[in-house]
């Protein structure tokens, strides 16, 4: 079982350089993942181009993230696909069956990974013919090195790029280093800072599935709720995921309706900005499902329904209508 305290700070520790004001990124060259790639690898290896789509699957529900929050942000035309430059950072604490990340490319394996500070992802992204017009800062878990964020921010204000860039990041919800390794006026950066968006991602439906998706302590469960009410309480543009895969013998429907309340006990209206995520199996995936994720898949079909029918219980058919991004927060105006 992971230790994620300890395995934070010793990958926090390789993957950042204060002195430089750079972070470890992956290089997808001869990777796992570069099969996975629907174009090849740009920035000299360092990013990747996304297209997140509205449509997942059939029957699973749609994904609008970060499609609309960019779309608004940046007032563009509705559109069903985006694309977005990619870069990832080389580490992350856990270690989710389902990740679509090669594991190799989450440790600060260096054979995949070098030090670039945003400067340079900058001049490597404004190489290209059509830059895309979001950039997303993902991972591993772009919140061992927290820094990353208010860094690239500070880059694009001083390209006067701030107001032509859509900004997004990720976060596992696995530590409070936002909060203890950010200065004041970085936290005032990114709480300030117009074209940015954040998905905080759930890790399953209660301590076990939790335990289960992400091989790290139960009790890492309840933290993520912690976490996200204080992010929340910073006023920025909030989004997560839920991941749920579980196991088919679960009560979903307790399990299901303790989590709508823990997340109505911080923000009543937070549960319509978290969004389902289907798990597909990409090829690091393959090698990882076993007798045990074969189960989790099992209740993860069981489990999508169970939340529909919980959230069509908690908000009235106008409420479900709601784009995403309209949704009003306690501490945020749309
Ligand atoms: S937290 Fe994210 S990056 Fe880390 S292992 Fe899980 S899915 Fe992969």
């Amino acid at each position: 079982m992971i230790d994620t305290v300890k395995v934070s700070l010793t990958l926090r520790d390789k993957a950042i350089n204060q002195d430089e004001q750079s972070v470890l990124i992956t290089n997808f060259a001869n990777s796992l993942q570069e099969k996975d790639l629907t174009e090849p690898h740009n920035c000299h290896g360092f990013g990747r181009v996304r297209h997140f789509r509205l449509q997942t699957d059939t029957g699973w529900n749609i994904n609008p993230l970060p499609i609309l929050p960019c779309i608004k942000a940046l007032s563009l035309e509705a559109t069903d696909m985006i694309r977005a430059q990619v870069f990832q950072n080389a580490v992350c604490n856990w270690r989710c069956w389902y990740c679509f990340v090669d594991f190799k490319l989450l440790s600060g394996n260096r054979q995949f990974s070098d030090y670039l500070t945003c400067e340079t992802l900058l001049d490597y992204y404004q190489e290209q013919e059509s830059p895309p017009v979001m950039i997303d800062l993902t991972g591993g878990q772009p919140d061992l090195t927290p820094e990353w964020i208010p860094w690239m921010m500070d880059a694009l204000i001083r390209r006067g790029l701030d107001k032509k860039i859509y900004l997004w990041s990720d976060d596992n919800l696995s530590n409070d280093y936002f909060w203890r390794y950010l200065s004041k006026e970085q936290i005032e950066r990114v709480r300030s800072y117009t074209n940015y968006g954040r998905v905080c991602c759930f890790k399953g439906i209660d301590e076990l599935s939790f335990h289960h998706n992400t091989n790290a302590e139960p009790s890492g469960f309840e933290l993520q709720f912690e976490l996200v009410e204080k992010l929340l309480g910073l006023g920025i543009d909030l989004y997560s995921y839920i991941t749920l895969p579980a196991l088919p013998e679960t009560n979903f429907k307790d399990a299901i309706a303790s989590f709508c309340d823990k997340i109505q006990a911080i923000d009543p209206n937070y549960l319509l900005r978290i969004v389902p995520l289907k798990i597909f199996e990409f090829s690091p995936v393959v090698a990882r499902v076993k007798d045990l994720q074969t189960r989790l898949l099992e209740g993860q079909a069981i489990a999508i329904n169970y939340w529909n029918d919980e959230i069509s219980k908690r908000f009235s058919i106008a409420e479900l209508a709601l784009p995403i991004t309209d949704v009003v927060l306690k501490n945020r105006q749309t």
